[in-house]
């Protein structure tokens, strides 16, 4: 399964991190190092702990480097959504993404972090093949107008979409990035300051003990950050949350024609044009929604069949698929993502709806503080 974000030198030229080589002991351990481990590992860092952090593959060989790279302020629902389920906490949450994006932008690399804005479009690109299609947008250009007057009422800038690639809202606040690289300059910078290992899968965990193939971490902290795998891992969570397929395909570079992240038909369709050319789409998860709640991590044609007619709408043409591939996510009821006490001294994170870029990072400080000084996590988590 090629992944288009690994083609970046970054990626491609990854010296890797040594798997675990017996048993060990530290302060705190994380397990899983995508986006949302490592953003644990960096604040268990940050308050002088001795971290383990281990992964069963690569650091981000899961969603964390798979996804999108949308940088979206806020959580799964758009905000007025998002008001209405959980109150204005949601709006606190919504603050604290876009200070993650402010906190990217400062310490990645130059270049890798875009300040692009996003556009959500009612639809997507390109004339509505039937009269189902078009009342379909005409529905979502109300709930566009919704999205705006609530990120209006709470001082967060948008702006009215009505241009190329039809009609909706840009948030010019949201930006991009290539996921891959994200987590590998992160996991690079962390490096030398904790003992971080792949390819050390962890079988169990329990107070004090992550038991991996490798070897047994012995740590009185424990941070669990999952996602996709957190009902196999922890089968006490198996209630609440569950597991999802996303599926994605990078094209040859095409003609400049996506200045930022593009979603449309309500979220469930995207596409950012990188920094070389090449469209990376996804979507399609709700047409195939049965199929797609499982643990299989491959490509089906049914999906991507239909994410190559959303990839040449966002083009404006016909494209040239090179790469396709797919990742697990966690989902909850009602979107808001876990932050869990399971055990004494652990607290597992994840159940981001599919939105965890920014939302994960979140997660992963407050279970931070949960684990080491008992601070409850804020409402806008389930903990
Ligand atoms: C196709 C796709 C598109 C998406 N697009 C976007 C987007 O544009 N914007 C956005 O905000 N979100 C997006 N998401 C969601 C986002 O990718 C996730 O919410 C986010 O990456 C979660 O990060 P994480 O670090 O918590 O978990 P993950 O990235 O899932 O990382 C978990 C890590 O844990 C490791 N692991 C799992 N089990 C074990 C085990 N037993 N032992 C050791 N290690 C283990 C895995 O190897 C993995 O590296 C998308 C997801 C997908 C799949």
């Amino acid at each position: 399964m090629a992944v288009g974000w690994d083609a970046a030198a970054v990626v491609a030229q990854w010296p890797g991190l040594p798997p675990l080589a017996g048993d060990t002991s530290a302060d705190a351990c994380v397990v899983g190092l995508g986006a949302s481990g490592l953003a644990a590992v960096e604040a268990l860092c940050g308050r002088g702990l001795s971290v383990v952090g281990v992964d069963a593959g690569r650091v981000a060989a899961g969603a964390a480097g798979r996804n999108g790279g949308f940088l979206l302020g806020g959580p799964e629902p758009p905000l007025h959504d998002a008001v209405a389920a959980w109150g204005p906490t949601a709006v606190e949450l919504y603050r604290e993404t876009l200070a993650e994006i402010d906190t990217l932008e400062a310490t990645l690399p130059p270049g890798v972090l875009r300040r692009t804005g996003s556009l959500r479009l009612a639809g997507l690109p390109g004339p509505a093949v039937d009269d189902v299609e078009e009342a379909a947008r005409e529905r979502e250009a109300v709930d566009c107008a919704a999205h705006a007057a609530a990120l209006r009422e709470h001082g967060i800038a948008v702006e009215t979409y009505d241009g190329d690639l039809g009609c909706g809202i840009f948030l010019p606040d949201d930006a991009a990035v290539n996921p891959a690289v994200r987590a590998l300059s992160i996991a690079a910078r962390l490096e030398h300051r904790a003992a971080l290992h792949e390819h050390t899968p962890v079988l169990r965990v329990e107070a004090g003990t992550v038991t991996t193939t490798r070897g047994v971490v012995r740590a009185p902290v424990i941070i669990v950050a999952v996602d996709g795998r957190l009902d196999q891992l922890l089968p006490q969570l198996a209630g609440r949350v569950r597991t999802a397929r996303l599926q994605m395909l990078a094209t040859a570079p095409t003609a400049p024609r996506l200045d930022c992240p593009v979603y449309g038909r309500w979220g469930y369709d995207y596409a950012q044009q990188g920094a070389d050319g090449r469209l990376y789409v996804g979507g399609g998860r709700d047409l195939f929604a049965d199929a797609e709640w499982t643990h299989a991590t491959d490509p089906t044609p049914q999906v991507q069949e239909w994410i190559e007619r959303v990839a040449a709408r966002m083009a404006g043409g016909p494209v040239a698929v090179q790469d396709r591939w797919a990742a697990s996510v966690g989902f909850t009821d009602d979107a808001r993502a876990l932050c869990v006490r399971v055990d004494d001294g652990v607290v597992a994170i994840g159940g981001y709806s599919g939105t965890g870029n920014l939302v994960g990072p979140v997660a992963a400080r407050a279970a931070v503080a949960y684990a080491t000084d008992g601070t409850v996590p804020p409402p806008y988590f389930e903990s």
